[in-house]
C-alpha cells in the first residue's frame, strides 16, 4: 500500500527532491526562460512591422494622427515585447553563484526601468478589447487578462530592478524572484495564446497560437507533473469555455479552399481533437520532467566524482584549491591554509590492513570536518588534509584533531604533523601556499611531541631552493648539470679497487654544487626522481664505454636505485636498453636497491628484483641496518652483497658491542650465500677490523671520496689507487 503511494506520488511529483535537483530543475527552465524570451521578442517584432505597414501607414496617410495611430494598433505588442526584451535579460544575466557584473546590472535596471515606466505612460483603456464582434462575456475575459498583463508588465519591471540591485550590491541569489520570473512567463505565455487565438478562432482559423504556446509552458518549462496538470488543466478547461461563448458554440468553422481548381474542406478543430491534445501533452509532460529528474541524478553522480574524494567525501584537491582560489578575495581577517599529515599512518596501515586504513582515515576526515566546520577542507592524497580557515583558536581546534588520531590505537604512536602558511594577500595561488604549509609540516615530521608549526620567512629560503629543484631537474638533464662522481670500492684484504658506486651531483648555475642530501628526498616527495636516475645510468654507461674504448682499466659500476624507479618507469628494461646501448658487459653493472625500499611487499617490486637476477646484473642490498625488519629482506630476496650501513661504524673502537654486531651480521650474510660491504670506513682501524671479521669489501674516505672520472684516473695514475682483476 506505502509502495503504491510511494508510486503515485513519485509519478506526480510529489517526492521530495534533493536541493541539487530542484535547483538543476529551476535552472534549466530558467534556460528555457531565455529562449522563449527570445521568441516572444521575434514574434512581436515582426507583429509590429506588420502592423507599422498595414495599419499604421495606410491610415496615416489617410491623415490620421501618427501617435494615436501607434498607440492604437501596437501598443500590446510593445508590451509583449518589452515583457520578452525584460526576461530574456533577465533571465541570459541568471547565475546561481556569480555576481553580476556592471554592465549587466545596468543593463537590467534598464529594461526594469523601462517596464515600469511603460505603464505608467501608457493609457489603460488603451489596451481594453473594444471589438465589438466578440461576446460580452468574452470581451470581459479579454479585458481582464490585458488589464492584468499590463499590471504584471509593472511587476516584471519592479522584479528585474529588485532582482539586479540584490544580485549587484549584495550577491545574493533571490530565489523567490526566480521563480516569479518562470510563472510570469507561464502567465504571458499563455495569455498571448489565448488572446491571439481567439480572434484567429472568431475569424475561422485554428487556434495554432494557443496549442504552440501551451506546448511551449507545458514541455519547455518543468514543472511537477501535478502542477502542469493543473496550469494545463486550468488553461484547456478555460479556453474551452471561452471558446463555448463563441456565438456559434463549438461547432468549429468549416472552411472551402481551392487548390488548383480542386476544393478541399478544411476543419478547423473539434472538442475531440482539443481534448486528446490536452491528453497528449500532460503525458509528454510527465515524460520530460521524470526524464530531467534522471538527468539530474546523473549530473549530479558526475559532478559529485568530480568534486568529492570518494573515500572521504570531503573535496578533492583540485575541487578544493579551485574554491579555495574562489574565496580567498572574498575573506577578512588572518586566515591560514593548513596542511595535515597523519604521523605513522604507514605503519597503522602496515599493521592494521588496508580496510582499517581506511576505515582510520575516514574517522580523521570527519573529525576535521567536525572541528572545522566554518573552513574549507579536502583531502590532498594519502594521509594528507589540507583546511583553509581563520588563524582564530587553530592550536584548540589542532588539539581536537590530534586527540582522536592519537587515540584511535593504543599500540601505534599516532599524531598529526601541521604545517600552516598565513596567507597576505588576496593574490595567493592556493596550491603554492598549500605546497609551503606543507614543506613546515615536514619539518615537524619526526617530532612526536610537536603537531603545529607555521612556514616563516626563515624557511623561505630553503623552501626556494627545492622549488629551483622541482622546476629545473629537466633543465639540470638537459644541461648537463647533472654529473656522476665515482667512488672507489676496495678489496679488504688487498686494498685493491674492485668497483665504484656513481654518486650523483648537481652542478648548479646558481647555487654552485649540490649533494644528493638537497635534492633526492625532494625528487623522491615529487616523485620525479626516475629523472634524475635515467640519466644517471646512462652517464655511467657512457663514461664506461668511453674508458673501454680508450683502452683503460675499467671496474664495475654500482647504480643507485630509488623504490620509486620501479613505480615511476620500467627501471630494468630501461637499464637493459641502456647497457645494451653502450654495449655495457652485465658483470659490469651492480644495482644497489635500500633496504627500505623493499620493506613494503609490493608485488612490481619483487617482480623487478627477480628481473635484475634473470638478467645477470648483480643485485646489491644497499644501507643494511639502517631501517627496522632488515632481517625479512635477507630473507625474501637473494642479494649477492650486501652493504653494511656506515651508522654500525660509528663507535667501534670503543664499543664491543658495534664490533660483535658486525661481525655477526657478515657470519650470518655469509651464512645465506652473501658477500659484505661495509661503507663509511674512514680509518686504518676499522679497515683491519673489518678484514679482520672477514667483510669482503670496503667503502669510504679512507680509500677515496666520490669524485669525477677524470680526478679518479689521475688518482690511478699516480698509482694512489690500483684496479683490481678479481671480479669476486
Ligand atoms: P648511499 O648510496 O648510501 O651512498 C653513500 C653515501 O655515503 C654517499 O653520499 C657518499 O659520499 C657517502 N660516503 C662514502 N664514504 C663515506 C665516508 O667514509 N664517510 C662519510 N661520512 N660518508 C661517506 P652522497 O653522495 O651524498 O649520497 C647520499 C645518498 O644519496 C646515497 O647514499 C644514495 O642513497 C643517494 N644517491 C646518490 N646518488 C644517487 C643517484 O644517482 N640516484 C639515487 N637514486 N640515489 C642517489
Ligand atoms: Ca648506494
Ligand atoms: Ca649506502
Amino acid at each position: 500500500m506505502k509502495r503504491a503511494s510511494g508510486f503515485f506520488a513519485r509519478i506526480f511529483g510529489f517526492e521530495k527532491l534533493s536541493k541539487y535537483e530542484s535547483d538543476y530543475l529551476h535552472d534549466s527552465n530558467i534556460r528555457s526562460c531565455s529562449y522563449m524570451g527570445f521568441i516572444v521578442v521575434l514574434l512581436e517584432l515582426w507583429m509590429l512591422i506588420r502592423q507599422t505597414y498595414s495599419k499604421i501607414i495606410p491610415k496615416y496617410q489617410a491623415g490620421g494622427d501618427l501617435f494615436d495611430l501607434l498607440v492604437k494598433y501596437t501598443s500590446k505588442y510593445w508590451l509583449f515585447l518589452l515583457i520578452g526584451v525584460g526576461l530574456m535579460l533577465f533571465c541570459l544575466f541568471y547565475n546561481r553563484e556569480k555576481k553580476l557584473s556592471k554592465g549587466r546590472f545596468i543593463a537590467l535596471v534598464s529594461v526594469g526601468t523601462a517596464c515600469m515606466l511603460y505603464t505608467l505612460v501608457l493609457k489603460l483603456e488603451t489596451f481594453m478589447a473594444t471589438s465589438e464582434a466578440i461576446t460580452p462575456v468574452m470581451a470581459a475575459i479579454m479585458n481582464i487578462m490585458l488589464v492584468s498583463v499590463y499590471v504584471f508588465l509593472f511587476v516584471i519591471g519592479a522584479v528585474i530592478v529588485a532582482y539586479a540591485l540584490f544580485k549587484y550590491l549584495k550577491n545574493k541569489n533571490v530565489v523567490p524572484l526566480e521563480h516569479l520570473a518562470i510563472i510570469a512567463f507561464t502567465l504571458v505565455c499563455l495569455a498571448f495564446g489565448i488572446f491571439v487565438s481567439y480572434s484567429d478562432f472568431w475569424a475561422g482559423k485554428e487556434i495554432i497560437c494557443y496549442l504552440t504556446m501551451v506546448l511551449y509552458v507545458g514541455c519547455l518549462l518543468i514543472y511537477r507533473p501535478y502542477v502542469t496538470l493543473l496550469i494545463l488543466g486550468t488553461s484547456f478547461l478555460g479556453f474551452y469555455f471561452i471558446l463555448l461563448t463563441y456565438q456559434g458554440g463549438l461547432t468549429f468553422a468549416r472552411q472551402e479552399v481551392v487548390i488548383s481548381g480542386v476544393a478541399y474542406k478544411i476543419i478547423s478543430g473539434d472538442a475531440v481533437n482539443y481534448i486528446t491534445f490536452f491528453i497528449s501533452l500532460a503525458t509528454i509532460c510527465f515524460a520530460i520532467y521524470h526524464g530531467r529528474l534522471t538527468e539530474a541524478r546523473n549530473s549530479k553522480a558526475l559532478e559529485k566524482s568530480a568534486k568529492e574524494d570518494p573515500l572521504t567525501g570531503l573535496y578533492n584537491y583540485s575541487y578544493f584549491t579551485k574554491l579555495a582560489k574562489d574565496s580567498i578575495e572574498n575573506l577578512t581577517g588572518d586566515h591560514v591554509f593548513l596542511f595535515i599529515d597523519v604521523h605513522n599512518f604507514k605503519a597503522f596501515n602496515d599493521q592494521r590492513g588496508f580496510e582499517a586504513g581506511n576505515r582510520f582515515l575516514v574517522a580523521i576526515s570527519k573529525c576535521i570536518s567536525d572541528v572545522f566546520r566554518d573552513s574549507l577542507c579536502g583531502r590532498q592524497a594519502d594521509d594528507h588534509f589540507v583546511v583553509l580557515t581563520k588563524a582564530e583558536g587553530l592550536s584548540d581546534r589542532l588539539n581536537a584533531v590530534n586527540a582522536l588520531v592519537h587515540g584511535y590505537d593504543d599500540e601505534i604512536l599516532l599524531g598529526i604533523n601541521c604545517g600552516a602558511y598565513h596567507l597576505s594577500g588576496s593574490a595567493e595561488d592556493p596550491r603554492m601556499s598549500i605546497d609551503r604549509a606543507r614543506y613546515a609540516a615536514k619539518l615537524i615530521k619526526n617530532r612526536y611531541q610537536t603537531i603545529y608549526i607555521e612556514y616563516d620567512e626563515r624557511m623561505s629560503e630553503a623552501y626556494h631552493k627545492r622549488l629551483y629543484i622541482i622546476n629545473n631537474i629537466d633543465n639540470a638533464v638537459k644541461n648537463g648539470w647533472i654529473v656522476p662522481f665515482y667512488q672507489p670500492v676496495v678489496w679488504s684484504d688487498s686494498g685493491e679497487m674492485c668497483g665504484c658506486e656513481v654518486l650523483a651531483r648537481w652542478m648548479d648555475p646558481v647555487y654552485g654544487r649540490l649533494f644528493p642530501n638537497d635534492f633526492i628526498p625532494v625528487l623522491e616527495e615529487y616523485r620525479l626522481i626516475h629523472k634524475l636516475d635515467r640519466a644517471i645510468y646512462e652517464f655511467a654507461f657512457r663514461d664506461l664505454r668511453a674508458a673501454m674504448d680508450a683502452g683503460k682499466p675499467v671496474v664495475p659500476v654500482s647504480l643507485n636505485f630509488s623504490r620509486l624507479d620501479f613505480e615511476l618507469m620500467d627501471a630494468v628494461t630501461e637499464l637493459d636498453e641502456l647497457a645494451a646501448k653502450y654495449r655495457i658487459p652485465k658483470e659490469l653493472v651492480h644495482v644497489e636497491v635500500t633496504e627500505s625500499a623493499l620493506m613494503d611487499n609490493y608485488s612490481k617490486l619483487n617482480e623487478a628484483m627477480e628481473r635484475i637476477k634473470a638478467l645477470g646484473y648483480s643485485l646489491w642490498l644497499d644501507d643494511f641496518g639502517s631501517g627496522y625488519s632488515s632481517l625479512n629482506v635477507l630473507k625474501d630476496y637473494q642479494f649477492d652483497v650486501v652493504k653494511i650501513d656506515m651508522r654500525f661504524l660509528s663507535n667501534l673502537e670503543n664499543s664491543e658491542k658495534s664490533r660483535t654486531l658486525i661481525d655477526c651480521i657478515i657470519q650470518m650474510a655469509n651464512r645465506i650465500n652473501m658477500l659484505t660491504l661495509t661503507e663509511g670506513v674512514e680509518t686504518k682501524a676499522q679497515a683491519e677490523f673489518l678484514h679482520s671479521v672477514g667483510c669482503d669489501r670496503l667503502q669510504g674516505y679512507l680509500f677515496g671520496r666520490p669524485i669525477p672520472l677524470d680526478a679518479l684516473y689521475e688518482r690511478i695514475g699516480k698509482g694512489e689507487l690500483t684496479v683490481s682483476e678479481r671480479r669476486v
